[in-house]
């Protein structure tokens, strides 16, 4: 960790030397639909491109799934269903294991494919997203013959074809969390990615190929919003799961609530770190930074909003500002890049609106660094705004972007007010030296994960999901389970 020196100038002139990352992958000018095991385009050969945003740059053209694909890629999960349903419970768990050692085998090329396709530092993608997808498939695997603990006292039976549809920033993750706990209860899947992401969902489909897992079993449909309505509201689905912004989830929540379908709904987030005095204070800005700034702060359960200890307000600003200039913006691809690509000019956009938005509120802007920007792409630096007021857009908003709203708090009480004080309820931070403290805030903090003296930190086993606007129902461990049986 850097010991931050407020008299120190920050080491933004460190010069460090290119560290591109070497594995060239294969990337097919024109990816198609994955259908009852086999790759298809679209019916009516409609196609989008999925663009670099570091460079702007097309990637591939990817097939644009109407509603004939969606009808074929349902059809083929309801065919499929009786034959996985009744696998021996062993028998799906090695598949699992097996699609879990195949990931393995191909991280590099699915981290070089997520960071190209997605912005995210290629050292996110390889050190994070994907052994934590790895995981998530070991860990599914482990449960398929001990459902019956999911649900004691019932019998362990899959709810039926599921439609699953995710968002862009964490793209092969978020299908992990859909598909494994899915598959390991004996549901099958039609799943399908973000548009600004398709590329490692339908990489993923070439694994489930290697694996021989049975035709229909998973279904990967590639396309826009319309693709993912025709998908949620299509007939013959038995339960949908989504991933995605409020406003979306609220939609698929009322069209799932008419037609009395089972749903979970992972949505938006506005998550608080609470900072005491008595915290170890460098490594709470450590926290902080791996906080919001991690995937360009592109993260639901992102902590976007600080709130200090007020006698301690100055020095975590001092040293957040210090450690924030350090942070290397640019190519994802090189693996000193702290902070990568903002995944697409409109999410681009819609941050600098809101950056925009603070500083006309009156509240003080931060910036990180001078150093220049790449010409093509799409960037934005870590930003944080000092004094701002618990009614201004930028702390009420969700941004889905690099910028934290920092507030300050004086007693425990106004700290647990002011955390509570948002219409969301995903995740929370606490940093404090007293346990009790710790878990006080937690017992009190409305939120569906809290993290003490650490944040966005995953875990298979750890139930994730959130209150209020931010969603219900619960991914991971043998809560999430449950979400995938009858
Ligand atoms: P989005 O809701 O616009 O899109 C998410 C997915 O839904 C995409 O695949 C999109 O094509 C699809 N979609 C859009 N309209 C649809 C409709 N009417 N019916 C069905 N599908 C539709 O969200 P986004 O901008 O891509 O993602 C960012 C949002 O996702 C943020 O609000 C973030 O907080 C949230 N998110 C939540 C979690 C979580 O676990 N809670 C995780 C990641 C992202």
């Amino acid at each position: 960790m850097i010991q931050p020196r407020p008299d120190a100038a920050p080491p933004t002139d460190w010069d460090l030397s290119p560290a591109p990352e070497t594995v060239k992958v294969r990337i097919d000018p024109e990816s198609r639909l994955y259908i009852d095991g086999g790759f298809a385009a679209a019916a009516d050969g409609r196609t989008f491109e999925t663009v670099n945003p570091a460079s702007e740059q097309t990637l591939s053209r990817v097939a644009d799934a109407g509603s004939a694909d969606i009808d074929r890629a349902v059809e083929a999960a309801r065919r499929a269903l009786r034959g996985w349903s009744r696998t021996p419970a062993i028998e799906r768990a090695k598949y699992l294991f097996r699609i879990a050692r195949r990931i393995q085998d191909r991280s590099r090329e699915l981290a070089v494919l997520e960071t190209l396709d997605g912005g995210k530092p290629i050292k996110e993608s390889r050190d994070v997203d994907v052994p934590l997808v790895a995981q998530h498939f070991f860990h599914h695997a482990g449960w398929c013959d001990k459902l019956r603990h999911a649900v004691p006292g019932r019998d362990p039976v899959p709810v039926g074809v599921c439609a699953q549809v995710i968002p862009w920033n964490f793209p092969l993750m978020m299908a992990a969390w859909k598909l494994a706990p899915a598959l390991a209860c004996g549901n099958t899947c039609v799943l399908k990615p973000a548009e600004t992401t398709p590329l490692t969902a339908i990489r993923l489909a070439e694994i489930f190929e290697e694996v021989g897992l049975p035709p229909g079993v998973v279904n990967i449909v590639t396309g826009g919003p319309e693709t993912g309505r025709l998908l949620v509201e299509h007939g013959d689905v038995d339960k949908v799961a989504f991933t995605g912004s409020t406003e979306v989830g609220k939609r698929i929540a009322a069209s799932c609530a008419a037609k009395r379908r089972k749903v979970t709904l992972e949505l938006g987030g506005k998550g608080p770190h609470v900072i005491f005095a008595d915290a170890a204070i460098d490594q709470a800005v450590e926290g902080i930074v791996s906080g919001i700034w991690f995937n360009q702060g592109q993260v639901c359960c992102a902590g976007s909003r600080l709130l200090v200890e007020e006698r301690v307000l100055e020095e975590v600003i001092e040293k957040l500002a210090w450690r924030m200039k350090s942070l290397r913006v640019g190519d994802p691809m090189d693996k000193n890049t702290d902070v990568g690509a903002i995944n697409s000019r409109r999410q681009l956009d819609t941050i600098r609106g809101y950056i925009t938005r603070g500083v006309d509120e009156g509240a003080t802007l931060h910036e990180c660094g001078d150093r220049p920007l790449p010409d093509r792409g799409f960037w934005c630096r870590p930003t944080f705004f000092s004094g701002v007021q618990p009614s201004q857009t930028i702390a009420r908003e969700e941004i889905f972007g690099p910028v934290l709203a920092v507030m300050s708090f004086r007693t425990p009480e106004e700290a647990v007010a002011r955390a509570n004080d948002t219409a969301y309820g995903l995740s929370a931070g606490v940093w404090t030296d007293k346990g009790a403290k710790a878990l006080e805030f937690a017992r009190r903090a409305k939120a569906g994960v809290v993290w003490c003296n650490g944040f966005n930190r995953f875990d298979p086993t750890a139930p994730f999901g959130g209150f209020r606007e931010s969603g219900f129902g619960r991914e991971g461990g043998a809560v999430g389970l449950r979400e995938y049986l009858a």
